[in-house]
């Protein structure tokens, strides 16, 4: 890891409630203490037997709360708390990671709902530390943010080192990786992977290796979330567009059509059944044609335009302890 790589210089400095250098000797303690467990961790995957993996799977599960830390120091959660409230960012931050109680549910939510594996392969680290993507398109659209620990159909991804990667996730799709093992990716995988971690910085991503990143970058478009409104007879609402990677086509192409096509054109969709001729004039049949992705698009139309279908909890995975606070809401909770 090349030194100062993720250094920001005066990044926890401008608190007064706390004495100078609190926060940064807090992270050095929680450090020292975990790096070895990491250590320990990458040298039972590289002896990858049962056993090992076994053990590697109880070291992280042990480590997993320090790990949330981690993600909330990041200097792009930092970013995030800092959005409309730049004097108190540090508050807020504090507010997150010294509270024990919510870091060590989400934890429980990450061990008890979602599946698990770990991946190998040749990895870069964002800024966030811990990265996040969306499963399916039904959670793109909503300011719950489909990224948040806790939700369905999600992945979070939790760095190592640059070859060895925890990877969590949700779905009720097959998923890339298989459960309970050290995964080697193929190479259209890692990528994948890469280009969600990529996804998830702020402002850097480190990397080993200089063409891999220069690989990603080139691909890599820098989105911020926008406010988009969608209008007409019937049908009227406002979601935020997110960046994302998709890792089904269908959900990539539901996106693209949610956002490059009129209303119309989906209205024409509406009073088909399945046996009927697609109304994009293909002479196929509805179902064979572009009901999938119809229905994908209706999903998430009906998630948008129902007020009851936008609290979080249709979207929480059964049986959480915890789920993530966006950020926005928890500084609400804290003012109130
Ligand atoms: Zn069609």
């Amino acid at each position: 890891m090349p030194e100062d790589s993720m250094c920001e210089n005066y990044t926890y400095e401008d608190q007064d409630f706390l004495p100078g250098n609190a926060l940064e000797d807090y992270f050095a303690k929680i450090e020292t203490a975990i790096a070895p467990e990491i250590k320990k961790i990458i040298d039972c995957l590289e002896k990858s037997t049962d056993e090992t993996f076994a053990k590697a799977k109880i070291l992280l599960f042990s480590i997993l709360p320090e790990l949330l830390v981690f993600y909330y120091r990041s200097g792009a959660l930092l970013n995030e708390f800092a959005q409309g409230h730049k004097a108190n960012k540090i508050f807020y931050l504090t507010e997150k990671i010294l509270n024990d109680v919510y870091i060590k549910r989400l934890a429980k939510t990450l061990i008890n709902v979602y599946s698990f594996a770990f991946i190998e392969g040749d990895f870069i680290l964002s800024d966030q530390f811990i990265s996040t993507a969306g499963l399916k398109i039904k959670s793109n659209f909503s300011n719950v943010s489909n990224r948040h620990i806790g939700l369905r159909e999600t992945l979070v991804l939790i760095p190592l080192s640059s070859k060895y990667y925890a990877l969590f996730w949700h779905s009720d799709s097959s998923f890339l990786v298989e459960e309970n093992c050290c995964n080697n990716l193929s190479e259209i995988d890692n990528q994948k992977i890469n280009e969600v971690i990529i996804n998830n910085s702020y402002e850097k991503s480190v990397s080993k290796d200089q063409n891999l990143l220069a690989t990603l970058l080139e691909k890599h478009k820098r989105v911020f979330p926008t406010q988009v409104f969608w209008g007409g007879e019937k049908k009227a609402g406002g979601f935020l567009k997110k960046k994302e990677i998709f890792f089904h086509d269908i959900d990539a192409k539901a996106f693209d059509y949610f956002f490059h096509v009129r209303l119309d054109t989906i209205m024409d969709y509406t009073d088909l059944g399945r046996n009927d001729l697609c109304a994009c004039g293909s002479k196929k049949k509805f179902k064979k044609c572009h009901m999938p992705l119809y229905e994908r698009v209706e999903e998430a139309w009906r998630y948008i335009s129902d007020p009851k279908m936008r609290g979080r909890n249709i979207h929480s995975i059964p049986g959480t302890s915890a789920v993530e606070f966006p950020i926005a809401e928890w500084v609400n909770n804290i003012k109130d």
